[in-house]
């Protein structure tokens, strides 16, 4: 029986450490295919585009936008990001698992469209730990990052529309529990249906 690829929003404050845990996961596991989103933001030192992110002007998000070419949008301080959805699609029509690493506005349109996706969300350990991640990065300026961590604040209030939360505090175990999530979901019945009527015919016939 072939398996239907799941799609897995991954949403958690900046800097709790969701890109570290994705790129753990995908160096250990062949499943999953990693979505890559399109933003108007400037590349960090050591991204590249089409890696990390499509990196595009204002005007070309607009295009993708009006062309549908996005299975959501949103903006996250002073930028745009979105899923493009010609991968995704094509991932899920194969039967494999896509994982969105996305902020919680983009996460709740991909629940509205796709009810079955699992919905992760990545806590870091402590709040002050949060703030020395954020700093330890070294990647944004003190103003940004006093954006980032008032955005943080505003998230967090929608924790509750996740499935399930995960504590980055050992990396390892965060990578792990990930990994066991997303297999679990693939037992439910719900997934299962046409194996599961199978075995009811199957019982029937004997
Ligand atoms: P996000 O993608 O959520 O914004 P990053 O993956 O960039 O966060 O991680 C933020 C910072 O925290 C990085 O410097 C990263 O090396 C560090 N980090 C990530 N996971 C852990 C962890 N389990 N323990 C300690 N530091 C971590
Ligand atoms: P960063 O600038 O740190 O890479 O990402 C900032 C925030 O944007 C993170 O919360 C990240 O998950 C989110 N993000 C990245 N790509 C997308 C996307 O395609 N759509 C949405 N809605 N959020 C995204």
């Amino acid at each position: 029986m072939k398996r239907k690829g799941i799609i897995i929003v991954v949403s958690g404050f900046s800097g709790a450490g969701k890109g570290t845990i994705m790129k753990a996961l995908t160096a250990k596991y062949d499943d999953y295919a990693l979505s890559i989103s399109a933003t108007t933001r400037d590349p960090r030192p050591g991204e590249e585009n089409g890696r990390e992110y499509f990196f595009v002007s204002n005007e070309e998000f607009e295009k993708l936008i009006k062309e549908n070419g996005l299975i959501e949008h949103a903006g996250y301080v002073n930028h745009y990001y979105g899923t493009p959805r010609k991968f995704v699609e094509d991932k899920l029509s194969q039967g494999i698992d896509v994982i969105l690493e996305i902020e919680i506005q983009g996460a709740l349109q991909i629940k509205e469209q796709y009810q079955d996706a699992v919905l992760l969300f990545v806590m870091p350990p402590s709040a002050a730990e949060l703030r020395n991640r954020l700093k330890g990065r070294g990647t944004e300026t003190d103003e940004v990052i006093a954006q980032r961590l008032q955005r943080a604040r505003d998230e967090a209030v929608g924790i509750e529309n996740y499935d399930y939360i995960v504590i980055n505090d050992n990396l390892d175990r965060a990578v792990e529990q990930v990994h066991e999530i997303i297999q679990s979901a693939h037992m439910a019945p719900s997934r299962n249906q046409e194996f599961i009527n199978t075995i009811r015919n199957e019982l029937n016939e004997l």
